[in-house]
């Protein structure tokens, strides 16, 4: 640790939390995620950008495997150069998805964050010395025990869910298709057996306020049954916060009996629409199931410890038209759980991402949105509107793809055939992409695919050649 302690603390302008006026942010300071394959990852809002994956200073990325204890990880270049460019007002390239989400009106993860730890602040700047370094003190943990899951959602990844495997194979372009030593990887995966991680684990509880867990599907993997059972060994449980992303398949009992031991718990609940349509997305969900547990939640919320829930929805080309639906449902439902779910747009796979989709698609999206938003806004609900700007912003930010449309037909043809399901008959407004034939006017498109699948090919070729 090279902190000077003499040095003057760091500072930040008053209207420092305000959108895009700068970029701090508290988690490289006192958070620590995980990724499925064990992947140290500066948090997974940033998941999908290379420049998120923690390296050491070799530039090696960091696994959980490898041994390093967190204040090895705290202390590499990259953390620290994380902290002081945001010190520094400059935006990580780690954080663009927060950066976008500001520019289109949203509120960031980077402000949420900021607002829950904002207690830490202080001790942060006075801590920090010019190169980045702070003492370590994990308050929140983040971590993805695996790809254990019950369900095989269409956007999903084997990496993700093992279930999926064999339907990605035959969905996957040649490209993206798992090796054998992936399935594997992802069929085996043991890195969540580190002694390390689970000595680290153990040692610091004593300062952790907040656990988060995805998956997988949390509530079924054993490991994370583990870390609780060690917060209360560890008599720590009061002080922590649990939040889990689930996909209320199951609320099973053993989580029932320890969750009132825990500060509080908040679930944040995977669904992406109302009915058949949801079990369409996240196959093979039953929304008889999910209803019935999602009214166990409201009703029983006090005698389950929780403090909130809510919907979170990864908004898509599947779900676009129908967002409307499932948010009237939850307005009209619910007493505990939150009537405006969470709007999350989904950018990868592209072919699912709602920017590709054709203009007059994109228009018609947007008015169902805004009729949505104008019947809140009369009914008097301010919460949560903002995100449905956000996504009619999103969708705005790039143009018609007919190349990447035809991958959505491609895929969306297969899944169906696999699964004996259709989605022009649940969702009707897709019907024109689906029977969309190539016109000469789109072949730009596909010539930019062919030269990047060329590409690709002879980057592969090269990569074999000189090994
Ligand atoms: S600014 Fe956003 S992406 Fe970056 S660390 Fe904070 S929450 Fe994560």
């Amino acid at each position: 640790m090279n902190q000077s302690a003499d040095q003057n603390p760091a500072s930040l302008p008053e209207d420092y939390n305000e959108s895009l006026k700068h970029s701090f942010c508290v988690l490289p300071w006192l958070h620590r995620f995980v990724n499925l394959g064990g992947e140290v990852q500066l948090c997974c809002t940033a998941e999908e950008y290379d420049h998120s994956y923690i390296r050491q200073d070799s530039g090696q990325p960091i696994n959980i495997s490898d041994g390093l204890s967190d204040a090895q990880i705290d202390a590499t270049r990259h953390m620290r150069d994380i902290r002081v460019s945001m010190l520094r007002g400059d935006w990580p390239a780690a954080c663009e998805r927060c950066r976008i989400t500001e520019e289109t009106g949203g509120c960031s993860r980077r402000q949420a964050e900021n607002g829950h730890f904002g207690r830490h602040i202080p001790w942060i700047l006075e801590h920090t010395d010019a190169q980045g370094y702070a003492p370590v003190h994990i308050r929140s943990r983040d971590y993805r025990l695996g790809n254990l899951c019950n369900l095989r959602c269409r956007m999903c990844h084997p990496r993700a869910s093992k279930l999926l495997m064999d339907e990605w194979n035959k969905v996957a372009r040649l490209q993206h298709k798992v090796t054998g030593k992936q399935a594997r990887e992802y069929l085996n995966m043991t890195w969540f057996h580190s002694q390390k991680m689970w000595e680290d684990f153990t040692d610091q509880s004593h300062d952790l306020e907040h656990l988060h867990f995805a998956g997988g599907e949390p509530l079924i993997i054993p490991e994370v049954l583990k870390a609780l059972e060690i917060c209360i060994e560890q008599g720590v449980a009061g002080q922590i916060e649990l939040t889990f992303n689930t996909n209320v398949t199951k609320i099973p009992k053993r989580h029932r009996a320890l969750w009132p031991q825990f500060k509080a718990v908040n679930l944040l609940c995977s669904v992406d629409a109302y009915g058949a349509l949801n079990d369409y997305i996240r196959y093979p969900a039953k929304w008889s199931t999910l209803a019935r547990n999602l009214d166990i939640i409201d009703q029983e919320h006090e005698a389950l410890n929780l403090r909130w829930a809510m919907l979170s929805v990864t908004v898509q080309v599947y779900n676009i038209f129908h967002l409307d639906q499932l948010i009237d449902y939850c307005q009209d439902r619910f007493s505990f759980i939150r009537a405006m779910p969470n709007l999350v747009h989904l950018s990868i796979p592209d072919y699912f991402n709602i920017q590709y989709l054709p203009d007059d698609l994109k228009a018609l999206a947007a008015e169902r949105l805004r009729g949505l938003r104008d019947r809140l806004d009369s009914a008097g609900v301010v919460d949560g509107l903002g995100q449905v700007d956000s996504i009619l912003a999103y969708m705005e930010m790039a143009e018609h793809s007919p190349y990447i449309m035809s991958e959505f037909k491609r895929v969306t043809t297969i899944f169906d055939r696999l699964r004996n399901e259709s989605i022009a008959d649940l969702v009707p407004q897709l019907r024109p992409v689906m029977e969309a034939k190539i016109k000469i006017g789109d072949l730009g498109s596909w010539l930019n695919m062919a030269i990047s699948r060329i590409r690709w090919l002879s980057g592969k070729i090269r990569k074999r050649l000189l090994a």
